[in-house]
């Protein structure tokens, strides 16, 4: 694999640490790579090296940043398929999804390539006869990105596009489980010609360090975060100290709500394309379905027989839609939530178990009829291929289930009574919903969440605005 890298990548080099960890394919447990463990002392070098270099990528001219960019866009492109055999190989998800991810990721790239051109001030009338107002904006400075391994390459793009547009320089800690995807974007990053310093990345074992340096070190202005509620937190608080910018995109508890009035196998579709993506180990997935009561018997009818088709396997194969989950912990993490649904009088409808060895990381598509509001499939980010079904008979009922969560990432519902449609997008507390549709990420769209999903916004043309400050002059005596 001509992109395999297994140093770090700091200041245009690439970099060894005091010793390796393994990173291992999913599907078997078989050695991927040995990699480069660097440490707090090197990502303190990394940032002074970003900071370094922002002094003078800030300087570029908007044009010559989007030229680089969309080199760096080019590249990935031209090297999607390889791009997509490493990550299956690491992360576990069907070569397919891979590939898809591959595209999405590179996209952040072309549009923010195209965003750095745009970056407006204001001209505004004056508040007196001889005061003149006008506003630029400019880069927060260097940027830390701290990213998950369920997208373990486009939730780096989608970061690190934006930053380099506004003409910000990175440091990137990628998910332990999955850095040899990021290792890849920096060596085309390389090829593509950022200048040294522009894009760092830090392969580590150990976070909670990493993090420390990233939050506590005042060269770095702004942390973008994508993970848990419960690291994100943690990351909060430690940021406060150097009163740092800070985007968070954290968990999720999507509703899929089917009301009886929705296209039934328009709703099916949905909500699998929603809930078995990545083997449901994405922030959107839909956690809690919700069907309406005069259609829940058919609903479920036709959902089972298309959750039974879904085919469970090593995501090399072409013929798998479902890979495996990530580790032993989550599979852990759902037979519990299973166990939890079953314990609570909730029907196990289909699946429920592993695929295999007692030790397989394959978990079969499962879905929990009578699902209630007492059980973990409720409250819980599930992050994996379960479906809990919950049946309700009110439009006032169903809003009031959905938004009874501390989270506000997606939401969904499928209906078409378009004076309810408007009812219920405007009711749910969700930063993004999905109506009559499964499938909201897109590049040109805002995604992010409320409440303790986190705020900012990636992509879009608001994707920028993270990593900008807006400084107002005021031109006084102009007579
Ligand atoms: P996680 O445990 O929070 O890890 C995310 C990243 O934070 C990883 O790079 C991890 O490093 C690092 N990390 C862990 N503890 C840390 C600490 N104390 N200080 C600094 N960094 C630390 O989340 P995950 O399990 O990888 O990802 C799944 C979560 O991400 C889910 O909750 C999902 O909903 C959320 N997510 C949200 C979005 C969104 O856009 N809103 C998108 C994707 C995923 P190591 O992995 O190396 O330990």
């Amino acid at each position: 694999m001509k992109l395999l890298r297994t140093k770090s990548y700091i200041n245009g080099k690439w970099v060894t640490g005091h010793r390796k960890f393994s990173v291992t394919n999913p599907y078997d447990q078989s050695l991927v790579a040995e990699v480069e463990d660097l440490s707090r002392d090197q990502c303190r070098t990394a940032i002074q090296h970003a900071n370094d270099a922002f002094k003078v990528w800030k300087k570029y001219a908007a044009a010559e940043r989007a030229a680089i960019l969309r080199k760096w866009y080019e590249l990935q492109m031209e090297h999607a398929e390889e791009l997509a055999y490493l990550l299956t190989l690491e992360q576990g998800k069907p070569l397919a999804e891979a590939l898809g991810e591959i595209k999405y990721g590179a996209s952040f790239v072309e549009w923010f390539a195209e965003e750095a051109r745009r970056v407006y001030g204001d001209t505004i009338p004056g508040h007196k006869r001889d005061i003149r107002i006008t506003t630029i904006k400019q880069p927060v400075g260097v940027v830390a990105a701290i990213t998950p391994w369920n997208f373990p390459n486009a939730m780096i793009t989608r970061k690190v596009a934006p930053a380099l547009a506004a003409g910000c320089t990175v440091v990137i800690k990628p998910a332990e489980l999955t850095p040899l995807s990021a290792l890849a974007l920096a060596e085309l990053a390389d090829q593509a010609g950022f200048p040294p310093g522009v894009i760092n990345i830090i392969v580590s074992s150990q976070a909670s360090e990493i993090g420390k340096e990233m939050c506590a070190n005042p060269l770095v202005r702004k942390l973008s975060f994508t993970g848990s509620t419960r690291v994100g937190k943690i990351l909060m608080r430690q940021c406060a100290d150097t009163v740092k910018k800070v985007s968070m995109e954290l968990g999720g508890n999507a509703p899929f709500i089917v009301f009886d009035d929705a296209d039934v196998d328009a709703a099916v579709a949905g909500a699998i394309a929603s809930k078995y993506r990545n083997a449901g180990q994405t922030c959107v997935c839909t956690n809690r379905l919700f069907v309406q009561e005069n259609i829940y018997d058919a609903f479920l009818e036709k959902y089972t027989a298309a959750v039974k088709k879904l085919t469970v396997g090593n995501g090399i194969d072409s013929a798998v839609v479902i890979g495996p989950m990530i580790e032993e912990k989550a599979v852990v993490s759902v037979e519990k939530i299973v166990q939890n649904a079953i314990d609570n009088g909730g029907k196990l409808v289909t699946g429920g178990k592993r695929v295999g060895a007692a030790d397989s990381l394959l978990f079969e598509p499962t879905i929990i009829s009578n699902a209630q509001r007492n059980m973990q499939v409720f409250t819980k980010e599930i992050f994996g291929p379960i479906t809990p079904i919950f049946k309700f008979e009110t439009e006032a009922e169903v809003i009031e289930l959905a938004n009874d969560t501390p989270y506000g990432l997606a939401s969904y519902f499928y209906g078409s009574d378009y004076a309810r449609i408007w009812r219920i997008a405007e009711a749910l507390e969700y930063g993004m919903v999905g109506i009559n549709t499964g499938m909201i990420s897109t590049t040109v769209a805002p995604f992010g969440g409320i409440k303790e999903s986190g705020f900012g916004r990636e992509g879009s043309k608001y994707g920028m605005d993270d990593y900008l400050e807006i400084k107002y002059m005021c031109w006084g005596g102009v007579k």
